[in-house]
C-alpha cells in the first residue's frame, strides 16, 4: 500500500515515509492509494473475534511490510487497553463511549498508535525525530502522553492561548522530559498553521526530522477506524443491526473521515453526521456548496474550535469531489452553545446520563437527523468523546458537583506540585522558526 499526496497523486510514498513526514512536501495531506475491502463474511461475523483481531484486520494493509506483525499487534495492545462500551441512551439512540483512556478524550488511540509506530520507526533509522503538533485541546494532552520518554523523541505542542481548559493545559505542561509546550497567542487555526509552515521550511528540515501527531498523520488518523468497527462488533452482539448511522461531534474532522473509511471497507454504515459547534464551516459548506472559513470562535466544545479542518480535503477526496455523492453519506448540522448546554440538562435530568459539551453536540445531530428522517428505525450511535469532568467549569453549574471523577488516576494532572512548563511565543512563524533553530536537540 502505498500514499498519495492529495495536492499530487503522483507523489507516492511508503507508510514509514508518511508516518516519518506527516505532510506531503508539497502541503497535500496524504491518502492511501486504495481502500482495501474486507470480506463481507467477516463484518458479518465481528461479534465473534476479539477486539484485537478485528483491528490487526483492519489496519494490517494500512501498514504493509513496513512493521513486523509482531510489532503491529504488541502496538494494538498497547493502543486498545482501555474499555469502549456502548450504551443506550432511549429508543435507538445509542453512545459509544471514547472517552476512558489516560486522558479522558477519544484521541488517546490515535496518538497511542502513532507513538508505537514511531518509536519503532526511529529505533530502525536510529534518527532522533521532533513530533510537531497543534492542539485546540485534547490532541496536546494525548500527545503528550502517549509520546512521553519514548526514547528517539521528543515532542513540541503548539496550543492556543486561553483557548483550552485548565485540565488539558495541565494534561500538556506537566509531564516535561521529552514534551515541549508552546502557548501561542493565537487559536487553533494559528497554531495548525505555524506547523504546517513548519513541516514546509527548508532549514528546519535541515536541523530536524520532523513530523506531526495530528490527525493529518496518517499514523493518527487510521486506526480512529477502529471505533467503528468496535461499535459495530458490540451492537451486533445485541441487536443484529444491517446498517448504523454514526452522528461524529466533529472539529478537524479526522474521526468522521476515518468512520467514513471504516464504511468504504465495508462497514455497513448507512450514513454520517458531523456534529459541529458554532464553527460551522461545513454545515455552510453542504448548504452553500462554497468553502468559506471565518475567523473561530470560542465555544464550550473547545476542542472542536476549528474553522478550516484540514481531514474535510480527505473526505472531499473520498467522494470525488462530488457534492451529490458527498450529499448521499453525509449531513452536517451546528449548535451553539447554549443548544449545547440545555441538551446537557435535559438528558441528564430525563435519563441520568451526563453528557460532556462535545458529546452533547453529536447527541444533537443525530436527534435533529433522526427528526428529520422519521422511517430511520435501525440502531444509531453519537460519539461520547470526552470526560465531563475535563470540561468541569464549562459544565452547567448544577451538574459540576455531580461529575464521578473517572477511575484514571488524573490526580496525576491536577497535582499541583507538577511543574506547569511552558513557553509563550507571540502568533509569527519567524518568531517560533528562530525558537527552533536556536534551541538544541535533546
Ligand atoms: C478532537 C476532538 C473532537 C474533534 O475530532 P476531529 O477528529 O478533530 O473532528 C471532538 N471532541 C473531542 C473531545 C476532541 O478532543
Amino acid at each position: 500500500m502505498l500514499y498519495h499526496s492529495l495536492k499530487n497523486y503522483q507523489n507516492l510514498v511508503s507508510f514509514e515515509d508518511a508516518v516519518l513526514t506527516g505532510l506531503s512536501p508539497d502541503g497535500g495531506l496524504y491518502m492511501p492509494e486504495c481502500i482495501p475491502k474486507l470480506e463481507h463474511k467477516f463484518i458479518h461475523q465481528l461479534s465473534i473475534y476479539d477486539i484485537y483481531t478485528i483491528a490487526m484486520f483492519v489496519i494490517k494493509p494500512y501498514i504493509g511490510k513496513y512493521i513486523p506483525e509482531k510489532f503491529i499487534d504488541d502496538i494494538i495492545h498497547d493502543t486498545l487497553n482501555f474499555p469502549f462500551p456502548l450504551k443506550k441512551i432511549h429508543d435507538n439512540i445509542h453512545v459509544l463511549e471514547l472517552f476512558h483512556g489516560p486522558t479522558l478524550a477519544f484521541k488517546d488511540v490515535g496518538a497511542k498508535f502513532m507513538a508505537g509506530c514511531l518509536s519503532f520507526f526511529s529505533d530502525k533509522l536510529g534518527k532522533s525525530i521532533t513530533v510537531l503538533v497543534a492542539t485546540s485541546g485534547d490532541t496536546g494532552g494525548a500527545v503528550a502522553k502517549g509520546f512521553h520518554q519514548k526514547p528517539g523523541i521528543e515532542v513540541i505542542i503548539l496550543y492556543p492561548y486561553n483557548g483550552i481548559s485548565p485540565i488539558q493545559e495541565k494534561q500538556i505542561t506537566s509531564l516535561g522530559d521529552n514534551i515541549l509546550a508552546l502557548e501561542i497567542d493565537g487559536d487553533f487555526d494559528d497554531c495548525q498553521n505555524m506547523v504546517k509552515h513548519a513541516f514546509l521550511d527548508k532549514e528546519l528540515k535541515k536541523k530536524y526530522t520532523l513530523t506531526s501527531a495530528n490527525s493529518i498523520n496518517v499514523g493518527r488518523w487510521l486506526p480512529q477506524m477502529f471505533y467503528y468497527f468496535i461499535a459495530y462488533k458490540k451492537m451486533i452482539v445485541e441487536k443484529n443491526p444491517s446498517e448504523l448511522i454514526f452522528s461524529v461531534p466533529s472539529g478537524n474532522f479526522g474521526n468522521i473521515c476515518a468512520g467514513m473509511m471504516a464504511n468504504r471497507m465495508g462497514l455497513p454504515i448507512k450514513f454520517f453526521i458531523a456534529s459541529t459547534n458554532s464553527n460551522d464551516t461545513i454545515p455552510r459548506f453542504l448548504k452553500s456548496e462554497k468553502y468559506h472559513p471565518i475567523s473561530v470562535k470560542k465555544t464550550i466544545s473547545n476542542a472542536m474550535d476549528i474553522s478550516d479542518p484540514s481531514n474535510f480535503s480527505r473526505i472531499w477526496h473520498l467522494y470525488q469531489k462530488n457534492m451529490f455523492q458527498l450529499r448521499k453519506k453525509l449531513n452536517s448540522y451546528k449548535f451553539t452553545d447554549e443548544e449545547t448546554l440545555s441538551i446537557i440538562k435535559m438528558i441528564w435530568k430525563k435519563y441520568k446520563y451526563m453528557l460532556d459539551p462535545h458529546g452533547a453536540i453529536g447527541y444533537l445531530g443525530l436527534r435533529q437527523y433522526l427528526q428529520e428522517n422519521k422511517n430511520f428505525s435501525d440502531p444509531s450511535i453519537f460519539l461520547e468523546t470526552a470526560h465531563p469532568i475535563k470540561f468541569l467549569n464549562h459544565m452547567p453549574a448544577f451538574l459540576q458537583k455531580k461529575i464521578v471523577p473517572p477511575s484514571q488516576k488524573i490526580e496525576t494532572f491536577l497535582n499541583t506540585k507538577n511543574k506547569n512548563k511552558k513557553i509563550s511565543l507571540s502568533n509569527d512563524f519567524n518568531i517560533f522558526k528562530t525558537w527552533l533553530l536556536d534551541r538544541s536537540i535533546k
